[in-house]
């Protein structure tokens, strides 16, 4: 079975990618292939941090790998936290603070359009391609539901009435924007090993 490791530190991201991969790619994450570094998001733009992450990944190993950057972007804030998503309410990734300094910032506005974007990053043979995955929703005004990470309690995926929250992971799929980035992920992986 053709192997890539994963450039993340973020198990919740890991379990998603494998319940989409279904077995037919080994998916090996940082932690399981001896890995222990945090890789940097510097940059501007969600293609350039993926791309960071699995080009720092494929120097330390030389290894067939992928990573991914995901960004909330909201319109009435400007597209924003996008690629700051994990640091909005600062350094720390952390999930409670950074919905409560988007709901403060929202406020009353009752433009609550908001997408997700996933690029991911994949080097295979030492050539880098990048894939896309969107997913339009709105940001309700309180939090719902305990599943899932980030800001999933507080948005609402175009064509239901739940949020990610309050959905299984195999629900969540059905409209995630990792999800959409994966499939094309794996479409281009089994054309180039010739499996339908
Ligand atoms: P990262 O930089 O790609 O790890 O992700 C940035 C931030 O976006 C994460 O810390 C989460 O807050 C948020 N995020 C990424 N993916 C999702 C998701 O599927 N649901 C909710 N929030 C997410």
């Amino acid at each position: 079975m053709p192997a890539l490791i994963f450039a993340t530190n973020n198990k919740n991201k890991v379990d998603e990618i494998r319940s989409v991969l279904d077995n037919r790619y080994e998916i090996i994450s940082l932690k399981e292939a001896g890995i222990l570094i945090e890789i940097p998001e510097p940059h501007q733009t969600l293609e350039e941090n993926a791309s960071e992450k699995s080009k720092t990944i494929f120097t330390l190993t030389g290894k067939d790998c992928f990573s991914e950057d995901t960004g909330l972007e909201v319109e009435a804030l400007n597209g924003e936290p996008g690629v700051r998503s994990a640091r909005y309410a600062g350094d720390e990734s952390d999930f409670k603070k950074n919905i409560q300094k988007l709901l403060s910032n929202l406020g009353e506005n009752s433009n609550r359009k908001a997408c997700f974007k996933t690029i991911i990053s994949l080097i295979l043979d030492g050539k880098e391609y990048m894939f896309e995955g969107i997913c339009d929703g709105t940001i309700i005004n309180e939090e719902r539901g305990t599943g899932g990470f980030g800001y999933d309690p507080v948005f609402i995926p175009n064509g239901d009435t739940r949020t990610f929250a309050e959905m299984s992971m195999d629900e969540k799929n059905k409209f995630s924007h990792r999800k959409k980035a994966t499939a094309k992920l794996i479409e281009f992986l089994n054309n180039r090993y010739g499996k339908n």
